[in-house]
């Protein structure tokens, strides 16, 4: 995986352009390739032994604390002082300045390692968020503990009754005491609601946990307003703490009512939290003491500014599992001899039998596995590549579109990361499908690691937005925002790849493929809204999604193909076959899945209840 990942990098995205920037210009590729090092270092001596330990060492809760494997907590430690959790962030306040591309190839390590024990994916995210909206003082005392790892962080969207429809949180934050506005830590609030799904929600890795909950300030009827707009966003320690940062030894009233056990993704806890159910009493009194983040309303939009960042967060996780069965799979299938060859030498019983790579229909697995996990890798790097353009691209110069660097990586990152979230949970999650069917009756078992592998990618399809919702967003906000500009970014973008294939021997045919796919993409969109309704177009948003994904991946491989000549030859071999596999026996099923998006087939939305 590393020889291609360092050609995605290196010759395929130029991540040595970036060197060009003021922000990275103490930089070079000698520092990148060093972070990368240690972090395959870290994840190669940290997190592989411990991959199955985490799976079947669940994290259980001793009615006072919540246990984690030690190997969770060294696990936790040299993560946190590889300096990791502040990649991105200022040199001055101990951060490493590192591209969001870097970053995120270095956490790919960890992924495919043990995803489950985690990196502060989370934590890093909540502190991002508070750099970005919170207070100095905010800043200060909660994100630089986080970024150094003494204290970790979480999320807390879901509610039992508000998954995907986050419009209905029911938790309410009303003001704490006639001094609420004057608290140096924000304006104080106390919640009381219950949190459903938070990962890492209860553990005792860090010294103190800061939970970022969303919830409602009611109004002054006392109502709390309806839909999005109502949602506010608040910190709210574990443990309690001064304006210095200093732990004051009072407990907040956050209380673990449960731990979920789930199908994969063990190594994390996952929690049902209720804020301000009374067991303990700050200040005297029962409710979860918060303080405000950035304005009352703006709660979403604060999260949502992280949106794409975890999301290709969660689909890297996703490619990075698929990449790990894909190896396992391979390694096995070299080894394990069954069957003779199907040509007439392979007549003969009394000769030797053939390692199952030998067999056309295992190959085809295998390159499945190979055109998806490293497909979807390709992916990855590119939009996190988009991302560093976003942060620091040039906002002076106008590119052909008539866009800043800056606002052209924005638009696309609004249409691809859907498919980046989406893609690698749906293929890489059938990538780890196929590494069990290599192993045959062993990948059945719990002697390889390859069953594991997809129980704890079948998160992926159901968290940070599940697969349909994803999909309702791309068709129903995404491809139509501004006009289509997004989609027109990208067309011209694939349009480009197609020109410089075009006339390349090998690759004209699946480029002249590519054009058409594109074509009939666009046609597809404009026929499931060439009635308006939004219910007939979004009754197939996800066969949709599935052809705007495989007909993304084309491009990227197309255009990795373009590159594979530096990749030197067996390489070069390889991502040229995975490209003819990909056009050959993927790209030919977005047919089937547009013909219900362009048709508007009702049956689904016209099935009723009564007749299922
Ligand atoms: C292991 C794990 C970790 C998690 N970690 C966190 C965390 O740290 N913080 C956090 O806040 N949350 C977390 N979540 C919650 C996760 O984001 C939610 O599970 C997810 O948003 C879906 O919500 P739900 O489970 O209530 O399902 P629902 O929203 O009830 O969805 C059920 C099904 O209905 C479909 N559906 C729902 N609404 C619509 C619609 N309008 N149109 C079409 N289809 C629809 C969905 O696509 C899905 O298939 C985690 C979940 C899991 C399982």
């Amino acid at each position: 995986m590393r020889d291609t990942l360092d050609f995605l990098l290196n010759d395929w995205i130029g991540l040595g352009s970036l060197l060009q920037r003021p922000r990275f210009a103490d930089h070079s590729p000698e520092t990148f390739a060093s972070v990368l090092d240690t972090c395959e270092r870290i994840a190669r001596e940290k997190y592989a032994p411990f991959n199955r330990l985490v799976d079947t060492e669940e994290p259980r809760f001793d009615g006072e604390k919540v246990i984690l494997p030690q190997a969770t907590h060294e696990a936790w430690k040299a993560y946190a002082e590889s300096g990791m959790l502040a990649a991105a962030q200022d040199y001055e306040i101990g951060g490493m300045q590192l591209p969001y591309t870097v970053e995120a190839a270095a956490n790919a390590f960890f992924a495919k390692a043990a995803v489950s024990i985690g990196t502060g994916m989370l934590t890093t995210g909540n502190a991002n968020l508070l750099m970005k909206h919170g207070t100095e003082a905010q800043r200060k005392v909660f994100a630089l503990a986080e970024f150094g790892g003494r204290w970790s962080g979480t999320m807390c969207l879901s509610e039992p009754q508000a998954g995907s429809s986050l419009s209905d949180v029911a938790t309410r934050a009303v003001p704490d005491g006639s001094d609420f506005d004057a608290d140096p830590l924000g304006p104080r609030y106390r919640l009381r609601g219950n949190k459903m799904w938070i990962s890492a929600g209860e553990h005792e890795l860090t010294e103190n946990i800061i939970h970022l909950v969303l919830a409602k300030i009611p109004a002054p009827d006392g109502k709390a307003i309806p839909g999005t707009r109502g949602i506010s966003l608040f910190i709210v320690p574990k443990k309690l703490v001064d304006a210095e940062g200093r732990l004051t030894g009072e407990r907040n009233d956050v209380a673990l009512a449960g731990l979920n056990h789930k199908c994969g993704w063990r190594g994390t806890t996952n929690t049902l939290l209720n804020f301000g159910e009374g067991k303990f009493r700050p200040g005297g009194q029962p409710g979860a003491v918060g303080y405000l983040v950035g304005q009352p309303g703006q709660g979403l939009r604060c999260m949502f500014h992280m949106m794409n960042e975890a999301r290709i967060g969660v689909g890297l996780a996703a490619t990075m599992l698929g990449y790990a069965g894909y190896e396992a799979s391979l390694d096995y299938a070299r080894q394990r001899p069954q069957g003779r060859s199907i040509r007439p030498e392979g007549k003969d019983p009394s000769k030797p039998q053939i390692p199952i790579i030998e067999h056309a229909d295992v190959k085809r697995m295998l390159l499945a596995q190979k055109a998806y996990a490293e497909g979807a890798l390709a992916l990855e790097l590119y939009c996190a590549r988009l991302v560093d353009e976003l942060h620091t691209g040039d906002d002076d110069s106008v590119l052909t579109s008539g866009l800043t660097a800056a606002r052209e990586a924005g638009l696309l990152l609004e249409v691809l990361t859907p498919i980046a979230k989406s893609w690698p949970s749906e293929w890489c999650l059938e990538a780890n499908s196929l590494a069990i069917q290599v192993l045959g009756g062993y990948g059945y078992t719990r002697d390889f690691p390859v069953e594991q592998y997809w129980r704890d990618n079948r998160l992926n399809m159901i968290h940070e937005g599940t697969h349909g919702i994803q999909a309702l967003d791309l068709l129903g906000r995404k491809v139509v925002m501004d006009g289509g500009a997004g989609l027109k970014l990208l067309a011209a973008r694939i349009g480009a790849t197609i020109e410089r294939a075009g006339p390349l021997a090998g690759l004209a045919a699946p480029a002249a493929q590519l054009a058409a796919a594109l074509q009939k993409l666009g046609a597809a969109t404009r026929a499931a809204w060439a009635t308006g309704v939004p219910e007939e177009a979004l009754a197939n948003a996800t066969p949709y999604l599935q052809a705007f994904g495989h007909m993304v991946l084309a491009w990227i491989w197309l255009d990795v193909a373009l590159a594979a000549g530096k990749a030197g030859e067996p390489q070069r071999q390889g991502k040229l076959s995975a490209l003819r596999y990909f056009f050959a026996y993927e790209l030919p099923k977005i047919d089937a899945w547009l013909a219900v998006v362009v048709s508007r087939e009702p049956v689904c939305r016209e099935m009723q209840d009564g007749w299922f």
